[in-house]
């Protein structure tokens, strides 16, 4: 065990990193933040242009525990529900919770990302290192070797602990691969993601209903837009890569307005760049990492994306990742200085959650881009809404994963019961009305009471 650990490593100053830093300094760690690109506070970001992210109660709770919450939500637009659009352009709203004040928010991840790395900064102990690229690790001895991507050099990041929060495509992980006895699997979804911009209104008002998250479910694919603070929004465009319906068969201006107008015709309007955005903005992949341990001894953490990259669509990635430092953080303070043992904690505590999120994000795709435009699927969520009303026992998937703090894992086992209750009282019914009030209240006791 290292003596007394008082230097941090944070490798990558993104949405992690950066606010690992805050919990690390707070605690009186010196810690330097290596980032591979350059500072983004300084520099034009691609085209002005930044995808948005749903930041909901994990994230904020993260956020309060520093003491950063109020500069933070200075950014957020709060979204109480979805807004699907229909071919037909018809709009049907469905608020996230039983409680129709409650909401999640949108922020701009650029945003977010560089008022984070300015309150770090802003704090003694802290210093970050742009352009510089984290290569290797040497894991028995914990020494980071780095690259400045200016002069080329490489050179020795000194630190007692490294915690590596260097997202999807992680160096340190990709050498803790080559450790003995280190599980990893990749896997790319057959979709990627296209962003396109909605700006705002000629006086700067938004074009669509500003306080939710827009859907278009259309089946095997989706597009969905997030409100930003300067009145546009941020679309993205979920589309299988290949097949009849696949980017690779939109090659034409012909073939794409043709899509658009009969798929999203009332987006169509609203999208004036629609040809360019879409010809120029990258294709991008998603993917689900997994991998084990997410720690060496007291040297090396995984945090964030670079021990579990999950697809978006639960809007949970990032909050996980706020969530991890949380976790992070009170096991510093409960069992500094062995960082062996905080490192262990935090891995057994974070794993089995980060395998639930990142099940319920894959299914999470077929509820988006298929379910809720469909009947059965509302009239489920009717009924649904109705036993949260009755039973406090009775609280919805969606609500324990982006409305609590409830381990994932078991939010996920709870979503499972939650089915069977529906399956049952559903079963020869087509109306709120009818449901069995009293059975559901028997089943509710039965299988959820436990829970509390
Ligand atoms: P990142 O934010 O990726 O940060 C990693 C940092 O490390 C970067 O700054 C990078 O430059 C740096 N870096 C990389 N390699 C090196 C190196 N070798 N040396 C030094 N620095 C390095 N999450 C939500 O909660 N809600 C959402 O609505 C949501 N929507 C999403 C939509 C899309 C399309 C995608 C792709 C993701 C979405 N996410 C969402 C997930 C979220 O973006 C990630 O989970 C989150 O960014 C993870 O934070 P991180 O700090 O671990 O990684």
């Amino acid at each position: 065990m290292q003596k007394n650990p008082s230097s941090v490593n944070i490798l990558g100053g993104g949405l992690a990193g950066s606010l690992m830093a805050v919990f690390m300094a707070q605690k009186g760690y010196q810690v330097q933040v290596y980032e591979r690109r350059p500072d983004m506070r300084k520099n034009q970001l691609d085209g002005g242009r930044s995808i948005n992210l749903a930041l909901s109660v994990r994230g904020m709770y993260a956020l309060e525990q520093t003491g950063m919450y109020d500069e933070i939500m200075e950014l957020a637009i709060p979204m109480y529900g979805r807004m699907m659009h229909a071919r037909d352009a018809t709009l049907n709203f469905q608020s996230y919770s039983k409680d129709e004040k409650t909401c999640i928010y949108s922020v701009s991840r650029a945003e977010l990302n560089m008022r984070l790395m300015s309150l770090s900064e802003s704090l003694p102990g802290v210093t970050y290192h742009f352009e510089q690229k984290c290569e290797d690790v040497e894991f028995d001895t914990g020494k980071v070797w780095m690259r400045d991507l200016n002069s080329g050099e490489k050179y020795l990041a000194p630190a007692d602990i490294s915690m590596a929060c260097d997202g999807a495509f992680s160096a340190v992980r990709y050498d803790m691969q080559k450790t003995p006895r280190f599980n990893f699997s990749q896997h790319y979804l057959e979709h990627g993601y296209k962003e396109l911009t909605i700006p705002p209104g000629p006086d700067g008002s938004f074009q669509m209903e500003k306080n939710a998250l827009h859907i278009w479910p259309r089946g095997s694919f989706m597009m969905i837009a997030l409100p930003n603070l300067d009145g546009s929004f941020t679309c993205t465009l979920f589309f299988p890569y290949k097949g009849e319906y696949g980017f690779d068969n939109l090659d034409t201006e012909e073939k794409v307005m043709a899509f658009f107008q009969k798929e999203f015709p009332d987006a169509v309007p609203l999208i004036p760049d629609l040809l360019e955005d879409f010809f120029t903005n990258p294709t991008s992949s998603l993917v689900t990492i997994r991998c084990f341990p997410w720690v060496y001894e007291d040297k090396v953490a995984l945090m964030g994306d670079a021990s579990h990259a999950i697809v978006p669509f639960f809007g949970q990635g990032m909050n996980a990742a706020f969530e991890d430092c949380t976790v992070m953080s009170a096991f510093v303070d409960l069992c500094q200085p062995d960082f062996e043992e905080v490192f262990e904690r935090y891995q057994v505590e974070r794993k089995v959650n980060a395998e639930a999120i990142a099940d319920m994000a894959l299914e999470n795709f077929i509820e988006m881009r298929d379910s809720v435009g469909n009947p059965e699927f509302l009239f489920r969520k009717e009924v649904e809404h109705r036993l949260e009303r009755h039973f406090p026992d009775y609280v919805s998937r969606y609500e324990l994963v982006s409305f609590s703090r409830i381990p994932y894992a078991e939010a996920y086992q709870r979503g499972l019961i939650n089915q069977q209750i529906l399956d049952e009282l559903l079963e020869g019914i087509d109306s709120v009305e009818e449901v069995d009030m009293e059975k559901a209240g028997r089943l509710i006791e039965e299988k959820l009471s436990k829970f509390n």
